[in-house]
């Protein structure tokens, strides 16, 4: 695999850096000419002076001319030994050569013309060039020791990719040089189940997986921009973006990166469906110094994560500084259960012949002002505040009340789905809690359906199960939501005490784009017949999906095609409607 020309560029700066760390300059070649010019002076005087018979005053005494030659002689040496030392493998190898000519000379002077006065000329050159031979092993040896230290501080030991050492260097070089580049912080979701449901060792390939697919796009160049991938520490990545035209076309990049994750990854037979969460900033616009630029980028990064929405990359806004959003969400939600201002909508769910099967009930919750606020925003704050069973109770108490008189009334033989939160269903009164809600609402166990996600079964299986079982037990089904976001494989379902699957829309929109995607979704759907689960399609919008959806016997649809969430109000007259 060839490397771009952006890892070359973005390696020359860490070179620099490293070499300055370790502090072994070479001299420049300025020295190196100077040295050279002394040498062949010193060599000059050494062969007018050997054997003069000519003599100087030096004050008043007189001095013989040969007498200069030992001391030019060891001048030239000592040009020969800075050489070999300070200006690298061209000074290693003009000394070795001018000190080899300087042996040779001496050899046939002795043995040629027989002129013994050179031996101790003879000696000492051959003392330098050994001199001379044990500092270019001395240097090849810190070279290599160098070249090893370089790649143990710039290099990740589990992905081989460059470290967080490597990160902030660029990051330093760029704003140095006043380039423009963004910098993304990437975190894989719900990396921390993968390593405590199949280990560290799978969770460690599935980082390298990762590694290995980004690192393919950045060296072969696929994005129009200069990718730089870097593994900050655990799960946490870092790009660097560099060479755009436009903000888009950072934008574009990032989307390469994610979509390259998108898709069923194989390791030793286990199925993992990965995403990531991006936030990103760009220097010098959202910050104006590289730390900045950097925490921004997290900070960006974190606020995908805490919304929790479809929506995986986001850019740096100074809004994010003020931890006041939070605060502000936060108090909406105290505010929302102090003041009755939590409600629900009715989803409708249908069979493939558009009968209806019943509704799945989903919370909303109004501020003071009167805004209606997506759950996306509020369950994730919710669950953090430890709010999240109380708003789940709300939430099913309403519904419950309205579905159990609704049924009574109408006599529909349809049913109430709820959604649990995991910090919920791990609560030891949640059992209770549902038995309440059955008889307090009329309604039967069997028209009752809660939803769970993967992450459930992943965080506590065996209680879980426990939990799930004694639900079952009373007649209350259970579905698995958003089947597909989390690394379940259908095997391991067979063990949940399931009887629904929400396949996830994510796939129910990639279906109709290729073959593949289509066959996966009537893998998942003939595989779940098989272990005797039925089918919800997701997330329906379009005629087209709802074509296939029923070539490949799909049993279920909820999306907006047929159904946007309902206020009650028009759900009761959908119901009589029927
Ligand atoms: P979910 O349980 O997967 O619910 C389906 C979500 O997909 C709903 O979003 C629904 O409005 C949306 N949806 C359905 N069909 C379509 C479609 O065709 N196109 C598009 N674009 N969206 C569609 P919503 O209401 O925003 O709920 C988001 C999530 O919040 C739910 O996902 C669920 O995980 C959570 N949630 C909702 N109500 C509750 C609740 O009472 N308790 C708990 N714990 N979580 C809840
Ligand atoms: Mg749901
Ligand atoms: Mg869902």
């Amino acid at each position: 695999m060839g490397k771009s020309k952006y890892s070359y560029r973005a390696e020359n700066i860490l070179e620099k850096t490293i070499d300055s760390l370790a502090q072994r300059r070479e001299a420049s070649v300025i020295v190196y000419i100077l040295l050279l010019i002394f040498y062949l002076f010193a060599s000059y005087i050494v062969s007018t002076t050997a054997g003069s018979d000519k003599s100087v005053m030096i004050g008043e005494d007189t001095v013989a001319v040969y007498v200069f030659t030992g001391v030019y002689s060891s001048v030239a040496n000592l040009c020969i030994i800075l050489m070999a030392n300070f200006c690298g493998t061209i000074g290693f190898i003009t000394s070795i050569t001018a000190i080899l000519i300087q042996i040779a000379m001496l050899l046939s002077g002795i043995f040629v013309r027989g002129n013994y006065s050179s031996l101790p000329g003879l000696v000492a050159n051959i003392v330098t060039a050994v001199v001379v031979y044990v500092i270019f092993k001395k240097n090849r040896k810190q070279e290599r020791y160098l070249k090893r230290i370089r790649e143990q501080a710039t290099a990740d030991i589990l992905t081989g990719l460059p470290n967080g050492f490597a990160n902030s260097e660029l990051i330093d070089a760029l704003v140095k040089r006043k380039e423009s580049f963004a910098v993304v912080s990437i975190d894989i979701d719900g990396f921390k189940s993968i390593n405590d449901t199949v280990g560290f060792d799978m969770g460690n390939r599935v980082l390298i997986e990762i590694a290995t697919i980004w690192k393919g796009i950045a060296d072969r160049g696929l994005s129009r921009t200069l990718d730089f991938i870097t593994r900050i520490n655990g799960d946490e990545f870092t790009l660097i973006i560099r060479d755009f035209g436009s903000y888009d076309d950072i934008i574009k990049t990032i989307e390469q990166y994610k979509d390259a994750l998108d898709r069923k990854i194989n390791i030793d037979g286990y199925e993992f469906y990965l995403k990531a969460s991006f936030g990103y900033a760009i220097y010098p616009i959202d910050a104006a110094d590289g730390d900045a630029v950097f925490s921004h980028a997290v900070a960006a990064m974190k606020e995908v994560k805490r919304l929790g929405s479809g929506e995986r990359i986001l850019r740096f806004s100074s809004e994010l500084l003020k931890d006041g959003n939070k605060l502000i969400i936060d108090n909406k939600i105290r505010d929302a259960l102090q003041n009755d201002l939590i409600f629900f909508n009715l989803q409708p769910q249908y069979d493939m012949t558009h009968k209806l099967r019943g509704f799945e009930a989903l919370a909303r919750m109004k501020d003071s002002e009167g805004n209606v606020i997506s759950p996306v925003e509020f369950i994730p704050a919710a669950e953090r505040l430890g709010l999240i069973d109380e708003i789940d109770l709300m939430v099913y108490s309403k519904s419950a009340m309205f579905f159990g008189r609704l049924i009574k009334e109408t006599g529909a033989d349809i049913v109430l789905s709820i959604n649990v939160s995991v910090k919920h269903l791990m609560k030891t009164n949640f059992i209770d809690e549902i038995k309440r809600l059955l008889k307090e609402s009329g309604i039967p166990a069997d028209h009752l359906e809660i939803e769970i996600t993967e992450s459930i079964l992943l965080e506590s299986p065996e209680k879980a199960i426990e939990g799930l079982n004694e639900l079952k037990n009373m007649g209350i089904s259970i579905a698995i939501d958003d089947f597909g976001t989390g690394y379940s494989s259908l095997s391991y379902l067979n063990s949940f005490p399931s009887d629904i699957l929400k396949i996830d829309k994510s796939f129910i929109d990639r279906m109709n784009e290729n073959d593949s995607s289509k066959k996966y979704v009537e893998a998942i759907i003939s595989l779940a017949h098989v272990l005797d689960f039925k089918v919800i399609a997701e997330g329906a919008e379009v005629q087209e999906q709802l074509d296939t959806l029923r070539s490949i016997d799909c049993d279920y649809v909820q999306g907006f095609f047929w159904g946007r969430p309902l206020p009650e109000k028009e759900a009761e007259e959908l119901v009589k409607s029927m």
